[in-house]
């Protein structure tokens, strides 16, 4: 992984929903991580090998897509579609969390199987990212004969949480929760359907069990694709310390009330952007960038929050080294812009009017993987990386 540096940056959002704005137009990547965020001329990049010219794109963090549904590989069953993965890098997503390989063709119905089907995606996912995204699989589906052992095995394998609770046999809340204590003493998260059942067998889930069973993430709160009433959503915000996940596969307007409801309790910090995709509803590339316009736009939230709700919200939740822009941490980054035709004059204005962002580049542990994006509309500026227009790299 060689250094780069990126210049003329015209705006750095940082992820940060406490701090979104910063300060600077540079950014520079040693090994794979930011070294140093700042003003050009503050920033001694010595003997850098790479330099792009952002020619006034604005940078952001990586989109994390809190909520897919993948199985193994770059292939969803549910539609059949292949490289549905590296089809979102080019709507700036870079990161992605399981919430559980519940399409997998023949799946297992009993413990030992859920528990071997959670160590195997969690596994592949690490080995081999698809598009170079990096995807969190092994969200397990519980089981009611699953043991404390088991989670200490599967935990030791390699599976960091738990998919959603409510698609799995467990129906009874009481063991749902003695189970998430489980998870937790393994450091695992866990996150929890709520709304309307989403697939034959799956539950209706309200406010009673999401209190009871104390997820780390309330699922698709705008409904999976069902929403729930809004007074049991106004007790989990009240009730619970969970990641309030709201997503693009869900009900639009229970979304914007949702968005204006935890914005009056002031827990927006706690709000994070999946798609809930591949599912009945499709495969959506550009979901993220979607909801992210949805929740500024229909939400009333400023845009730099937005951003910070599809990457830094989701990072804390599940510690990871990304979805900030900050020293040390990995430079999973997307170059953004207005498209060619929008009223907005930036990125950031483009998610207030409900536009779509242009994405210009996406680099994933400073490597540059999509150059110019072929889902999004075209950018108005576009960055200028010498190394890959001389056909490079
Ligand atoms: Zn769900």
């Amino acid at each position: 992984m060689s250094d780069l540096l990126i210049e003329n940056i015209s705006q750095i959002v940082s992820g940060d929903i406490e701090q979104p704005l910063v300060e600077g137009d540079t950014v520079l990547i040693r090994e794979g991580r930011m070294a140093a965020i700042g003003a050009r001329d503050d920033i001694s990049a010595g003997d850098v090998e790479h330099v792009i010219d952002a020619n006034g794109c604005m940078l952001w963090p990586g989109l994390i897509d809190s909520h897919v549904h993948p199985v193994v590989g770059d292939f969803t069953p549910r539609q059949q579609a292949m490289n549905f993965i590296e089809s979102c890098l080019h709507g700036g997503v870079t990161q992605m969390i399981s919430a559980g390989e519940v399409h997998i063709p023949g799946r297992p119905k009993d413990a030992s199987g859920l528990k071997a089907l959670a160590i195997l995606t969690a596994k592949t996912f690490e080995n081999a990212r698809p598009g170079g995204v990096k995807v969190m699989g092994g969200g397990l589906l519980l089981h009611p004969d699953l043991t404390e052992g088991d989670f200490e095995e599967m935990a030791y394998a390699g599976v960091k949480h738990l998919g959603e609770i409510g698609l799995g046999p467990v129906h009874d809340w009481k063991l749902a929760a003695t189970m998430t204590g489980w998870a937790h003493n393994n450091h695992m998260k866990v996150m929890m359907h709520i709304g309307g059942a989403s697939i034959p067998g799956s539950d209706v889930v309200g406010a009673d069990a999401a209190i009871t069973v104390q997820p780390d993430v309330a699922s698709h709160l705008n409904g999976g694709p069902t929403a729930a009433p809004l007074a049991d959503i106004e007790r989990i915000i009240l009730e619970t310390n969970a990641a309030l996940e709201v997503i693009q596969c869900g009900n639009v307007p229970a979304l914007r009330d949702i968005v204006i409801l935890i914005k009056k309790h002031k827990a927006l910090d706690r709000l994070i952007i999946g798609t809930d995709m591949p599912s009945g509803t499709g495969v959506i590339p550009l979901g993220i960038l979607r909801t992210m316009s949805w929740v500024s736009a229909l939400g009333d939230v400023p845009p730099e929050q937005a951003v910070a709700m599809a990457t830094g919200n989701t990072a804390r939740v599940y510690d990871l080294p990304a979805g900030r822009i900050a020293p040390g941490l990995e430079a999973d980054l997307v170059l953004v812009d207005t498209p060619v035709g929008s009223q907005a004059k930036d990125a950031l204005e483009t998610l207030r009017i409900g536009d779509t962002p242009a994405v210009a580049a996406v680099l994933i542990d400073g490597v540059v993987k999509v150059n110019i994006s072929r889902n999004t509309p075209p950018p108005q500026r576009r960055p200028s990386i010498p190394w890959l227009a001389a056909g490079g790299h």
